[in-house]
């Protein structure tokens, strides 16, 4: 059976994506920062689908830990097919008043975080010729986003990472791909006031606010053998508002 690593995965886009490569037939490691509780929770559904499951605690944004974390997971199901780069974080601020800590925060978890995973899980697939890294970008890394220029940069990073990777990759079989979710109703977005809901909603050509399950299929689908010949590729799910 295939199997699939997906970071922060107690919860929220995370927990859809390791629901959804479950009910794709993959085995899924599920990674998670310190929600032991949501982490499990996770793991049920997974075997509830019929699929293994192993849970691993790693702060992404230390190296050794994300690659113990690796480790780990290829130790309890095997071999990694296919790597989900979804642990993330916000701390929102405008530019000028931004301290160093909230900026280092967000590039060392969303964007070295990102790194610290793949690398290692790179290794054992381009050994393999096959597997598939999907990173967890966003919309704010395309357009940028007032208030948010540490994870604008982190996101945008992602892409860059994503690219580089496809290059150096694709020689060998390994697709590297992302997916730039719009505006998802999950805890990260539980703060956003009528108001900033109101404006993106009007900005967001299928009207609505998107739900974890609707990023989780796209993740499946990179993953999948369906997209064989897609690599290099940033995959918007944010109903339409990346055009506006
Ligand atoms: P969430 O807050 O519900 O989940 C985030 C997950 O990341 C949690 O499981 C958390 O434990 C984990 N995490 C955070 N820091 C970590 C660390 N240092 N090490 C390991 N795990 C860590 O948020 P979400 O909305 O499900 O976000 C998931 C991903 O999707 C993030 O990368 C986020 O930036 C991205 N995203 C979210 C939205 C949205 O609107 N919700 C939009 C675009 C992109």
């Amino acid at each position: 059976m295939p199997v699939a690593l997906v970071t922060g995965a107690s919860k929220g886009i995370g927990a859809a994506c390791a629901r959804a490569l479950a009910a794709d037939g993959f085995d899924v490691a599920v990674g998670y920062a310190s929600d032991a509780e949501g982490a499990a929770a996770t793991a049920a559904a997974v075997e509830a689908l019929g699929r293994r499951a192993s849970v691993h605690a790693a702060d992404v944004a230390d190296e050794e830990q994300a690659g113990a974390m690796v480790a780990a997971a290829e130790e309890a199901l095997g071999p990694l097919d296919a790597v989900v780069l979804n642990a993330g974080i916000t701390r929102d601020g405008l530019a000028v008043r931004m301290s160093a800590d909230d900026w280092t925060a967000v590039i060392d978890t969303n964007l070295s975080g990102a790194f610290y995973t793949a690398r290692p899980a790179l290794r054992g697939m381009l050994r393999r010729r096959a597997g598939s890294i999907v990173a967890v970008s966003s919309v704010v890394g395309i357009t940028g986003n007032a208030g948010q220029v540490n994870y604008a940069a982190a996101k945008a990073g992602m892409i860059g990472m994503v690219r580089a990777l496809a290059r150096e990759a694709g020689p060998r079989g390994v697709r590297v791909n992302a997916v730039a979710p719009g505006y998802i109703t999950t805890d990260m977005t539980a703060g956003l006031s009528d108001e900033q809901r109101t404006g993106l909603l009007a900005q967001t050509p299928l009207g609505r606010l998107g739900e974890p399950d609707d990023v989780a299929a796209a993740v499946a689908f990179l993953c999948s053998g369906d997209a064989a010949f897609v690599t290099g590729a940033v995959l918007s799910v944010d109903g339409g508002l990346a055009m506006s």
